[in-house]
């Protein structure tokens, strides 16, 4: 059996960044740069006072108590009209452009004012002072922004002050997901029977848009060959398709078969882990590029949980442009002893706090409860052990877990 290691790449192997698109700066927050970024100004444009107060020649000011003639006002936005000369001084604002001759701005709580003339009381003043220089953070020309970079609100920023209004970014991938099973009825409904309400559906649809896609619910679909066929197929008109249910060996497991049947082919069945043993994963090659990635995941809450994470949080990173580093890997001490059993490399969730990791009674992969009080997975290796109180492990941070 394959293990998630080995999956996992064959996954990514798959999985290419998808075609960039021009994009409204109002929508490229979250998304991959998809073009490298140059300057198309000096910033500042000007060389400008960085306080309220006079623009001065820095030589005029051999003592305290020098008085000065003002020339003019010069606020930000405004340009000033005449060159500082020995002897003078014009009222600036904060951003404003510095006037010829000076070259050094008093405050103006260092100065006094009376009439058209300002006295300052500094006794000596430095050329430069309070003042920066044209193009000190940008240059016209300069590169501001690489190809690859996520842009978060700090480069939307960037962007509208070199004048991107549209930036070619990689898009958010679309993601189909659609639950399995004749035993599955929609949350609002009281299960009879044999029945339990779908609690995959919006967990994995939630699990989308935690990863920066846009997630499809297509509901749920029937263990019949016919409703499979239509949902799946609908499910092909996406970048990745998430199924849960309908992969193991059960006589109504017939999601492999049909989406064989639907021209997806068979990457993978089964991988070497705890919970999640029994993931499928193929690729249906479409029309020109187009291919669509099919995750197959068990239908336990917990083994879908785990294989969304393990492999399908990576494969959608990749396709958004992004190192597929899923869930942030860390390493603590283990807060109580752990016994480790069976022949499968496990997931175990977890609570992290100040480093000390603590297994929580989890009842197994039906159990969602137990991973609600998670903030980890934790990571535990194949083979009967006893892992001590003390120990060192690694764990997966849940993403969106405020840890
Ligand atoms: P399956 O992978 O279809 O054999 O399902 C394995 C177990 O997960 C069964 O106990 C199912 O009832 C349960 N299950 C399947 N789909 C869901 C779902 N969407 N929500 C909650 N439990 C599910
Ligand atoms: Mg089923």
């Amino acid at each position: 059996m394959l293990s998630v290691d080995e999956a996992r790449q064959l996954v990514l192997d798959r999985a290419q960044p998808l075609p960039a698109v021009a994009t409204p700066l109002a929508d490229a927050q979250g998304r991959v740069l998809a073009e490298p970024i140059v300057s198309d100004i000096d910033s500042p444009p000007h060389d400008k006072s960085i306080v309220d107060g006079y623009a001065v020649i820095s030589a005029d000011i051999i003592a305290s108590g020098i008085e000065l003639t003002v020339l003019e006002e010069v606020t930000a936005g405004a340009v000033p009209r005449r060159a500082v000369e020995p002897g003078t001084a014009t009222r600036i604002m904060t951003g404003a452009p510095l006037p010829t001759g000076a070259d050094a701005v008093v405050m103006v709580e260092q100065t006094h004012a009376a009439a058209d003339h300002v006295r300052i009381l500094q006794s000596a003043v430095k050329a430069g002072q309070n003042i920066v220089r044209r193009a000190t953070s940008l240059a016209q020309g300069q590169s501001v922004l690489q190809l690859g970079k996520l842009l978060r609100a700090i480069e939307i920023g960037l962007l509208a002050e070199v004048g991107r209004s549209t930036v070619a970014t990689i898009p958010r991938p679309r993601v189909a997901v659609l639950t399995t099973g004749n035993e599955l009825v929609a949350p609002p409904v009281l299960p009879g029977p044999g029945q339990i309400r779908n609690s995959n559906g919006p967990m994995l649809s939630a699990s989308v848009r935690s990863s920066d896609a846009e997630a499809a619910d297509l509901g749920i679909a029937r263990d019949d060959p016919t409703d499979l066929r239509r949902a799946i197929s609908a499910g092909l008109t996406h970048d990745v398709l998430v199924v849960s249910g309908g992969v193991s060996a059960g006589i109504l497991d017939l999601v492999p078969t049909i989406l064989q049947e639907l021209g997806v082919e068979q990457v993978f069945h089964k991988v070497n882990l705890k919970p999640g043993k029994p993931i499928w994963f193929g690729v249906r090659r479409g029309d020109s590029d187009r291919s669509t990635l099919v995750f197959g995941l068990p239908g336990n809450p917990v083994s879908a949980l785990v294989c969304f994470e393990l492999f399908v949080r990576p494969a959608i990173q990749k396709l958004r442009g992004l190192p597929p580093s899923g869930l942030r890997r860390i390493s603590g001490n283990l807060a109580r002893d752990h016994q480790q059993r069976g022949e499968r490399p496990t997931y175990w969730p977890a609570a992290l706090s100040e480093n000390a990791v603590t297994p929580l009674p989890w009842k197994g992969s039906g159990d969602l409860r137990t991973l609600a009080d998670a903030n980890c997975l934790a990571f535990f290796a194949a083979g009967d052990r006893l892992f001590r109180t003390g120990e060192q492990i690694e764990a997966l941070l849940f993403a969106d877990s405020a840890y």
